[in-house]
């Protein structure tokens, strides 16, 4: 059996690798490492899959986030609502930008934010609802759209984790998750869904005016050549990585479809386990699985890891302490806030490996090892 991993990128690699050493070669010899042509092909080619007016990228899915929030013109204590139990980014720029994170409680189902916290959460200052699709599962972004729009706030979609994924609406529409809030965010890192060979990003929007200023924003406030109109950043993505990306978007669906299956596989071996408590399917979610996430119920989290990483299995804790519960967070009421789903989960999660590479043998073990340390 292959060496178990969380995520296995040497072997996808190895399955793609002409195409991408001859496109890099190209690179190193076009000397082009900065806003070279592949950057613009790859934007437009996202653009086509997500079925969106302008993807914009840049260098790390902090940074668009970011971007976003300086592109809306957030000013220093707007308060933004986003949830806690998520990857740090999310609540870190609101931080940072001097925004007021206001955390609202998930679901316990789909671990994504509560529609009902949301709307509860609003006040005056309310200037940004930051939904993220953990895991690669969809917010529900239908009810949170009609909050945001009945109180003319806009959403900024973390699409970090979800790439590829959508979301079905009522009436039977089907949208792109990163293309239904008023600004999508992407991360590119080597391990999300679409990871490229090192840091990369992007910002999607279908507005015209909010397109113009994140690329104003994010190529130090920009308008024409050397005339800076407000405070931006530096924030691009590398021509190596557009090149790398441009190859691995043709594969994405495929890639999706790997991880569903071993999405499946798992679902299947772990059926009627009362101990486990296997990811929601959401109705309205076609879900992507960057992560496989049990819930254990009465199980000891600790022993379980032990006991897999005695059997070569990985297993990782996404994520042991929510934001509002960091120190970081301390001195912006982070703890006063009440989120008794997110502090339960955060005990009760556990992460399997999945990725596109996985082998049957491989899963036949990790399901029969966590099955006999239940036994
Ligand atoms: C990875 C991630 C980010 C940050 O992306 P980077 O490219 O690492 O900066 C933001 N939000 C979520 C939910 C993530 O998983």
């Amino acid at each position: 059996m292959v060496p178990i991993q969380m995520v296995d990128l040497k072997r996808q690699y190895l399955k793609i690798k002409p195409q991408v050493d001859a496109a890099i070669q190209d690179v190193l010899e076009s000397a082009a490492f900065i806003n070279g042509a592949p950057v613009q092909q790859f934007s437009q080619e996202l653009q086509q899959y997500l079925d969106i007016k302008h993807v914009i990228p840049c260098a790390n899915g902090t940074d668009a986030l970011q971007i976003a929030m300086m592109a809306l013109g957030l000013q220093p204590g707007d308060e933004v609502i986003t949830p806690s139990f998520t990857f740090i980014a999310t609540a870190e720029v609101i931080a940072l930008l001097h925004l007021k994170p206001v955390f609202v409680d998930v679901d316990p189902k789909t671990f994504c934010l509560d529609p009902v916290a949301v709307e509860k959460a609003i006040t005056s200052k309310t200037k940004a609802i930051v939904p993220v699709h953990l895991y690669g599962q969809s917010a529900d972004m239908e009810p949170l759209m009609a909050i945001a729009e009945k109180h003319n706030i806009p959403v900024i979609e973390d699409n970090a984790q979800a790439i590829g994924g959508h979301y079905t609406f009522k009436n039977g529409t089907v949208k792109k998750l990163g293309a239904i809030g008023h600004i999508g965010c992407t991360s590119f890192f080597p391990s999300k869904n679409l990871g490229c060979y090192g840091d990369g990003g992007a910002l999607f929007t279908n507005d015209d005016a909010l397109a113009a200023r994140i690329r104003m924003v994010a190529n130090h406030g920009q308008s024409a050549r050397y005339y800076h109109d407000v405070v931006g950043v530096n924030s691009r993505l590398d021509t190596l990585q557009a090149v790398v990306l441009r190859i691995k978007l043709q594969l994405l669906d495929e890639y999706v479809t790997a991880r569903r299956a071993v999405a499946d596989a798992y679902d299947a071996g772990f059926a009627g386990i009362p101990q486990i408590t296997t990811p929601y399917r959401a109705p309205y979610s076609y879900h992507v699985y960057h992560q496989y996430t049990l819930q254990l119920n009465g199980v000891s989290r600790d022993e379980l890891q032990k006991y897999l990483q005695e059997r070569n299995v990985p297993a990782m804790i996404y994520y042991p302490v929510p934001a509002h519960q960091q120190k970081m967070f301390a001195g912006f009421g982070g703890a006063a806030f009440k989120l008794p789903v997110t502090d339960d989960l955060t005990t009760k999660v556990i992460s399997l490996p999945i990725h596109t590479e996985m082998d049957p043998d491989q899963l036949e073990h990790i399901i029969h090892s966590v099955k006999s340390f239940l036994n």
